[in-house]
């Protein structure tokens, strides 16, 4: 029997994993004997931030001076000692884009749910940035990325998902491979920024993914998201 994570909360503001999971038990209750639920970042997610000392997508990095590290060296743990099928790392972000997933590398490990899923676009992390997040760790965990404002389709369409993985089958929707790197504050203009819509090809020569208003005023980052010079068609 096919067992998942679904692991909420990695950034603590985001509730992907909450909202999930009651909906699988108000309207999909056959799924709930293969899920597992678990918040990652707990005294974020208690506090509604995104973290407490540091990203946790630079804390799977196998030391454990502060909160975020600790929990990711215990989620680990738990991982391994509960030999999940499947890790379902579940994001929202205030960028206006079509849900996304993101991985380390499609491998035997992960496939099996991409294929399952109706989610069509698929990014792969240049490793400087997944090496030190679940995903670059953990190659049997996909992060889920949708936009924050959660309709019931969406949650709908992530039950069928998690039903065909279990199953075994397939969802045959044209899906897209992006090979991502950091799209950097300097190489865009204004004009051009504005003018960009995420996961569509831009006149500057990129698709841009996880690009958002908010992403000139970021503090501490030297970059606006990321951009795939190409996509690739995915077979399913
Ligand atoms: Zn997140």
């Amino acid at each position: 029997m096919s067992k998942i994570l679904l692991l909420g909360s990695h950034h603590g503001d985001e509730l992907l994993g909450d909202k999930l999971i009651r909906y699988i038990k108000a309207h999909h209750p056959e799924l709930i004997k293969h899920v597992e639920f678990k918040i990652a970042n707990l005294k974020a997610h208690s506090k509604n931030v995104r973290y407490i000392e540091s990203d946790v997508n630079q804390s799977y990095n196998g030391k454990k001076d502060i909160y975020e590290e600790r929990r990711a060296g215990k989620i680990l743990e738990y991982i391994k000692e509960s030999s999940f099928d499947l890790v379902l790392d579940l994001h929202t972000t205030s960028c206006d884009q079509p849900p996304s997933l993101i991985m380390a590398s499609i491998n035997p490990d992960n496939k099996r749910f991409i294929d399952a899923s109706t989610i069509r676009h698929l990014v792969i992390m240049e490793p400087k940035t997944v090496s030190t997040a679940l995903n670059g760790v953990c190659p049997n965990s996909v992060a889920v990325e949708i936009n924050r404002h959660i309709a019931d389709v969406t949650l709908e369409n992530l039950c069928g998902d998690i039903q065909r993985y279990i199953d075994g089958k397939k969802a045959y929707v044209d899906k897209y491979i992006y090979e991502v790197d950091l799209l950097k504050n300097d190489e865009v203009t204004v004009s051009q920024f504005e003018k960009l819509r995420n996961f569509e090809y831009s006149d500057p020569g990129f698709y841009p993914i996880l690009v958002g208003e908010s992403s000139y005023q970021k503090q501490g980052y030297d970059y606006l998201g990321f951009k795939a010079t190409e996509r690739k068609k995915y077979k399913v």
